[in-house]
């Protein structure tokens, strides 16, 4: 079964698209197939997984509007087998506008994404099995469309004094999301992002992330690290601009805990 994960947060600079490319670059090293939707406009995944998104390029906005499939959108990424990306561009930006007036406009993505799924083992012939989304950082159309499209939340937290404000926001739209349009999402892990050793209050919200949401919260905790900011300016991830450096070992450790988690609702017996 494809594990389907809505990266989202409606903070911005969070460390969602950071941690959605290389949680995927990750996955992909380890011998997963994985896609990666990029959901916002500014297409800083698409950028960072070195897939073309200059205005104009057929990218989600297509597929959002209905007129492509993911598989026509979807491109390999250079630099990591088994790693696809569906490209945002700015025309993205337009479409959370013009949304808002169609027929089953919150399910848009979610039906691309079991199409894709069906392409992929047809194309593939073997299963897909991870898609990750990178969410745009407000709680509009994209990022609903995300959420309905999902079966998983991760929720990346950065550490520092403001993290967990907006997350009641956050957490309420989830529930909303869950009553009325997807009983299937559940939050299943949340990644404590940027954490800066040297400051007390970066320990203290990792003490306040755990005391909140205990289990859900992934062991590993990712540091800021220059090499990692640095990369997407290359058109890489962390895992292929710096594969030993800090910030690569601990998104590996990160996703290696990630991909062993059963999502609650899929234990079968
Ligand atoms: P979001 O997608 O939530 O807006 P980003 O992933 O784009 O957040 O991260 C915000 C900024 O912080 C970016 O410039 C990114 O390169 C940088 N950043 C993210 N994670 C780290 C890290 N672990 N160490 C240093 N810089 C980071
Ligand atoms: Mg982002």
């Amino acid at each position: 079964m494809t594990r389907v994960v809505s990266v989202a947060n409606q903070k911005g600079g969070v460390g969602k698209t950071t941690t959605t490319v290389n949680v995927a670059a990750s996955l992909a090293q380890r011998g997963h197939t994985v896609l990666v939707i990029d959901l916002d406009p500014q297409g800083n995944a698409s950028t960072a997984l070195g897939i073309d998104h200059h205005e104009g390029a057929k990218s989600v906005y297509e597929v959002l509007s209905g007129e492509l499939s993911l598989s026509d959108i979807a491109r390999p990424c250079p630099d990591v087998e088994g790693l696809w990306g569906a490209p945002a561009t700015i025309d993205l930006a337009g479409a959370e506008i013009e949304l808002v007036s169609q027929v089953a406009r919150e399910y848009r993505l979610s039906r691309a994404v079991e199409a894709y799924v069906a392409d992929f083992e047809r194309a593939h012939s073997r299963p897909l099995d991870f898609i990750l989304m990178d969410c745009p950082p407000s709680l509009g159309l994209l990022t609903l469309n995300g959420l309905v499209a999902a079966r998983e939340l991760l929720l990346p937290i950065q550490c520092e004094y403001y993290a967990l404000e907006g997350l009641a926001q956050l957490l309420r739209t989830v529930e909303m999301v869950k009553t009325h349009l997807n009983p299937k999402l559940e939050v299943s892990a949340i990644l404590l992002t940027m954490y800066d050793g040297r400051t007390r209050l970066a320990s203290q919200v990792v003490d306040e992330v755990r005391t909140h949401f205990g289990t859900r919260v992934l062991n590993t905790v990712i540091p800021r690290a220059v090499r990692v900011s640095e990369a997407p300016s290359f058109g890489q991830t962390i895992m292929t601009y710096d594969g030993s450096s800090p910030g690569a070992l601990t998104y590996r450790e990160a996703s290696d805990e990630f991909a062993a988690i059963v999502p609650l609702g899929q234990v079968t017996t």
